[in-house]
C-alpha cells in the first residue's frame, strides 16, 4: 500500500521542515510526500521519501520553468508525479506529454505516479472508460510506474467517488496496464478506509488532507491497518 501526499503549491521550505519533523511515518505502509520544488531539499533532509510534482522529458535545454529527471536524481528525489489534472487544466499538459515525462523519468531512474481521470461531464456522458483508455494507453509499462486514478470532479471539491466507482475504474486501468493503482480525489481520514479496502485500490494520492499532519497520519495509519489485515 502506498500513500502519497501531493502538496501542490503549498508549504515553503520552513513549513515543509516543520511538517516532516512532526510527521511520524507509520510502519507497514509506503509513504511519499510531493512538496513544491523549492522545498524538496528540506523534505529529504528529514529522511522521508520525496517525489517532485512534475518532471521534464529532456535532460537539459531551453525549457524555462522546467526541471529534468537528472536534476531531481542529483538532489536525491526518488520519483515524480506526472500528468496531474491541474497540469492538464492550467498548463497545457496532454496525454502525450504526460507519457513523455513518465517514460523519460522512468528511464532515468525515478519512480513515477502518472495521474489519469475523467472530467465530470465526461462521466455524465458515459465516457469514463474511453477517457481512461486514451490516457493510460500511451503510458510505458515499467516496474517503477504507478497510476493514480483521480476523477477530476473529485479533486479538491469534497466530492469523492464511491468505493464501487473507484473499484470499477481501477479494475479497468489494471486490465490495460498491470501496475499498482492509487485513488485520488478528496481522500480524508473519514473515507480512506472504505476506499482503500477495495480490492484493486493499492493506495491513495492525497491532496488537501496531506497538508495537515494529523489527517495525513490518520490516512497512513488506516492504510497500514488494512495492509496488515
Ligand atoms: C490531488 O491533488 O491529487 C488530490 C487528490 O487533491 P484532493 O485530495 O485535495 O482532492
Amino acid at each position: 500500500m502506498l500513500i502519497a501526499g501531493n502538496w501542490k503549491m503549498f508549504k515553503g521550505p520552513a513549513e515543509t521542515l516543520a511538517f516532516c519533523r512532526e510527521f511520524p511515518p507509520p510502519d507497514g505502509v509506503d509513504v511519499v510526500v510531493c512538496p513544491p520544488y523549492a522545498s524538496l531539499r528540506e523534505a529529504m533532509a528529514t529522511g522521508l521519501t520525496v517525489y517532485a510534482q512534475n518532471v521534464h522529458w529532456e535532460r537539459e535545454g531551453a525549457f524555462t520553468g522546467e526541471v529534468s529527471a537528472e536534476m531531481l536524481l542529483e538532489l536525491g528525489v526518488a520519483g515524480s508525479l506526472v500528468g496531474h489534472s491541474e497540469r492538464r487544466q492550467h498548463f497545457g499538459e496532454t496525454d502525450e506529454t504526460a507519457a513523455w515525462r513518465a517514460e523519460r523519468a522512468l528511464e532515468a531512474g525515478l519512480a513515477v505516479i502518472a495521474c489519469v481521470g475523467e472530467l465530470e461531464n465526461e462521466r455524465e456522458r458515459g465516457e469514463t472508460e474511453a477517457v481512461l483508455r486514451r490516457q493510460v494507453s500511451p503510458l510505458p509499462r515499467h516496474e517503477r510506474l504507478v497510476v493514480a486514478y483521480e476523477p477530476v470532479w473529485a479533486i479538491g471539491t469534497g466530492k469523492t467517488a464511491t468505493p464501487a466507482m473507484a473499484q470499477e475504474a481501477h479494475a479497468l486501468i489494471k486490465s490495460l496496464l498491470a501496475v499498482p493503482v492509487l485513488y485520488g480525489g478528496s481522500v480524508k481520514p473519514e473515507n480512506a478506509g472504505e476506499l482503500l479496502a477495495q480490492p484493486d485500490v493499492d493506495g491513495a494520492l492525497v491532496g488537501g488532507a496531506s497538508l495537515d499532519v494529523e489527517s495525513f497520519t490518520a490516512i497512513c495509519q488506516t492504510a497500514a491497518r488494512l495492509s496488515r489485515s
